[in-house]
């Protein structure tokens, strides 16, 4: 009864939480302001930044009075105009985003950039001893090694954003020291589920880029319809819940109502179930270990008379395989991985490879690529560098076959 008097006390008084949130304008960027404006007694935002969209970092700035916002190069003299009348500090730069993660004010990092770009100011954050709300998987799958023995080092912790690694974080809660036998990513499978290589090999991006379930940036998306994601994912979980390569399966789940799965020891399945909004494991992860009250939309039995599970068809999506690969044989494999296939998905965007491509790029630059088996910062940057120029001619390359 004290317990639970304390508990209900520490839980109403909880002081407000000044967040950074690092690629506002971005999809999880969005939901996360959205949080912030339902919550306005509980988080306060002191860093906002973007690269390009500059209008809507400035929208998004005088809306919610940050400290600093950072923008890319391009767009700095727009957004300092701006918002000269406002007592918000503006930056521009890589250097600048690891520095204001860094500042005394921030009590919490959503990372939220997407890709390679996302590693330096999530690794700054983490020197800086702040607390990371993690949605930038490819931080984790480029530097996994460095990332999590950092956060070691400074006592930090990595709260999961994506929702599959949120499922299994929230099904851990109160298993205390039980060992996890394996997990169970669960997959949509994207737009093309149960297609074969030969429909594949005609898609357009207009119809990569429509997601059955979800609403993301770009890059995800087409990450989703290869399965690269669950790859990445495979190699993120690897990370999060220190799980070898054996002790992580997929599992395609078209509806999306089960997040994920763990198996314990005794043979045991805890899963985590929701309607797929991203706003509940963001807010999970900001709010951790509170359970904040939300009016998102709740799941309906009525609507949902059927959950259905198939295997993965991972001959036709061989990303998967690739991931696996990746992960057995860690060093800088992943990062490679990580940097072939943005550059992949970055030629197919540009409609300068076509979408069967994507995974050929990445399989031949794995091979191309030197390996290093204990890379460290300056070799994760020079093998994503590396990875990138091979995966552009090899792009180029496939354009002329
Ligand atoms: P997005 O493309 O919608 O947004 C990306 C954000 O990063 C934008 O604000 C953009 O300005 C910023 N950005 C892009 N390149 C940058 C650079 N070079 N330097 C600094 N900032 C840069 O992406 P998203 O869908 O919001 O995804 C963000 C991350 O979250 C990705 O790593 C993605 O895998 C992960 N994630 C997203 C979802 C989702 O539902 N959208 C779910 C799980 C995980
Ligand atoms: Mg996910």
């Amino acid at each position: 009864m004290v317990l639970q008097l304390a508990l209900q006390l520490s839980m109403t008084q909880s002081p407000k939480k000044n967040i950074a949130i690092l690629g506002s304008t971005g999809s999880i960027g969005k939901q996360a302001l959205e949080i912030v404006k339902a919550n306005p007694d509980r988080l306060q935002v002191e860093v906002l930044t973007a690269q390009n969209n500059a209008d809507l970092l400035i929208e998004q700035a005088i809306a919610f009075e940050p400290n600093a916002v950072v923008v890319g190069e391009e767009k700095y003299k727009y957004v300092k105009e701006a918002l000269t009348k406002h007592d918000i500090k503006v930056y521009t730069g890589a250097d600048a985003l690891c520095q204001v993660v860094q500042m005394e004010t921030v009590d919490i990092v959503l990372a939220a950039i997407v890709g390679f770009a996302g590693l330096r100011s999530t690794l700054a954050a983490i020197e800086a001893g702040k607390p990371i709300a993690l949605a930038n998987k490819e931080t984790l799958v480029v530097a996994g090694a460095l990332v999590t023995s950092l956060a070691k080092e400074k006592g930090v912790n990595i709260y999961p954003v994506d929702s599959e690694h949120s499922a299994i974080f929230q099904c851990l809660a109160g298993e205390f020291n039980n060992k996890i036998e394996k997990i169970y990513l669960t997959a949509s499978g994207g737009p093309f589920r149960g297609k074969d290589a030969k429909f594949l090999a005609n898609v357009t991006k207009e119809d990569a880029l429509k997601h059955p379930n979800w609403n993301m940036g770009a890059k995800i998306t087409i990450d989703s319809a290869t399965m690269m994601n669950k790859g990445l994912e495979i190699i993120e979980a690897g990370w999060l819940f220190n799980l070898k390569p054996v002790q992580v399966d997929v599992i395609i789940h078209p509806q999306s109502i089960i997040h994920s799965l763990v198996q314990f020891e005794d043979g045991s399945l805890k899963a985590q179930m929701g309607l797929p909004d991203m706003k509940l494991p963001i807010q999970y992860a900001l709010f951790y270990p509170q359970r904040v009250p939300s009016t998102f939309k709740r799941f309906d039995f009525g609507s949902y008379p059927s959950l259905t599970f198939e295997k993965p068809d991972t001959n036709t999506f061989v990303s998967i395989r690739l991931a696996f690969e990746a992960m057995r044989k860690g060093g800088n494999m992943p990062c490679i991985l990580n940097a072939a296939n943005e550059v992949a998905v970055g030629c197919f965007l540009n409609d300068e490879i076509k979408f069967k491509e994507i995974p050929v790029v990445v399989e031949k630059c794995m091979e191309k690529v030197k390996y290093i088996a204990k890379p460290t910062l300056q070799d994760y940057m020079e093998s994503d560098k590396e990875a990138r120029l091979i995966a552009g001619s090899l792009a180029k390359g496939q354009m002329h076959n």
